[in-house]
């Protein structure tokens, strides 16, 4: 794929065995991704994972210290920035203050000498909506419209991949939120492939088709957000997508679809499919939202895992829920969230509860919280 062709389509990314390392620290070890044309993936994972190192080593920005990367089935490891098929627009979107918007969202393409520059600027402005403020200056432009002029100005060059590194933290949370769904539609009406860099599992899980979680320079799960919701494989990804309990028991029962784990006393029951490890110690565990409160110990059901009686130790009101924190001997202290269907909650602190769930909510995992 030539530099500086349009992509009708977008290419696909293709890491393989990549390592960075810097003088005395190694960001990132041994990384593979293979990233599907035409996908808007996000690369999920707390401050300092390593993720900016990896757009910065697709963007050609940085070197690896071993392993390749493979754009629409060729190898760029060595090729020059300026000649990948990449842009990246950053958190920080240097605009040039003296030109109009127009000629800010023109200006790749003229000095490229590509024909009709002010036509294909004109068409970006319009897919980020904003083709009515075209003849004003940066300045005269709120942060959101001028992070949607930065997007327009990657985008008028039709990289075969772009590359977004928190293109939106800077902006207020809601226009965060109405942003996201725009770079959504956006990505749905160009069709180039979207890789996008990210500290918040709410924007990753709103935007991507596919998730990546990192963690310490390596990828620990990777999926669509539904899958890594329902079904997180590690404590790691278990806590860092939204809230998760966690229960630590050993396996003492095996049937042929489910496995059974004491808990301090309380038998937990998780379907053979939703659990990583079969026997032993294991680590299982239940979103808050999957749980229902009981006011009396419910009628014994084998769909369901009840664990109890346990003291309501807090209650907060948010709005759409409400959170209660139940102390549970042996099973510690759970985290149950109820929709606010009714006025009032539905349990006060310091009384006794039991906690349910459907057996099939839950899933093991890989490993033990650390
Ligand atoms: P954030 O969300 O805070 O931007 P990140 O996940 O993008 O974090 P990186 O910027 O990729 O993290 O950094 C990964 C690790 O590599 C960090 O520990 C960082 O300190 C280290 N690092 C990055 N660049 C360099 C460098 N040039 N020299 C030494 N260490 C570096």
């Amino acid at each position: 794929m030539p530099s500086g062709a349009f992509a009708e389509r977008g290419a696909d990314l293709e890491l393989v065995g990549i390592q960075k390392r810097f003088p005395g620290f190694t960001a990132i070890e041994n990384l593979d991704l293979a990233i599907p044309a035409g996908s808007f993936f996000a690369l999920l994972g707390p401050s300092g994972c390593g993720k900016t190192t990896t757009l910065r080593l697709v963007a050609g920005l940085e070197e690896p210290s071993k392993g390749r990367i493979l754009i629409g089935g060729q190898d760029v490891t060595d090729t020059k920035s300026f000649q990948r098929p990449v842009n990246t627009v950053f958190q920080s979107y240097a605009l040039f203050p003296h030109m109009t918007i127009l000629e800010n969202v023109a200006f790749g393409l003229r000095r490229r000498k590509i024909g009709d520059a002010v036509g294909r600027a004109h068409e970006a402005l319009c897919l980020v909506e904003l083709d009515h403020l075209a003849a004003r200056k940066p300045q005269q432009l709120s942060g959101g419209q001028q992070q949607r002029v930065a997007l327009a100005r990657a985008i008028v060059n039709r990289p075969a991949l772009l590359l977004l590194d928190e293109p939106l933290g800077a902006l207020d949370l809601k226009l965060r939120r109405q942003m996201q769904l725009e770079l959504k539609t956006i990505q749905e009406e160009v069709g180039l492939t979207f890789l996008h860099v990210t500290h918040d599992q709410d924007e990753a899980m709103t935007m991507a088709d596919t998730v990546a979680v990192m963690n310490k320079g390596q990828i620990e799960q990777m999926g669509a957000p539904e899958q890594l919701y329902e079904l997180p494989e590690t404590a790691f990804v278990a806590n860092f997508l939204g809230q998760s309990n966690l229960f630590t028991g050993s396996v003492v029962a095996t049937s042929g679809d489910a496995i059974s784990v004491d808990v301090a006393g309380h038998r937990i029951v998780v379907p053979m499919s939703r659990a990583r490890r079969h026997s032993g110690n294991v680590t299982i565990g239940v979103r808050p939202e999957k749980l229902t409160l009981h006011h009396e110990v419910p009628l014994v059901d084998s769909a369901r895992n009840t664990v109890g009686p346990g003291r309501v130790i807090d209650v907060s009101f948010s709005g759409v829920s409400t959170q209660y924190l139940v102390a549970v001997p042996g099973a510690g202290t759970i985290v149950v969230f109820a929709q606010n269907m009714e006025f009032g909650p539905v349990a006060h602190v310091g009384g006794e509860v039991w906690v349910s769930w459907n057996v099939e909510h839950g899933f093991g995992l890989a490993d033990d919280p650390v």
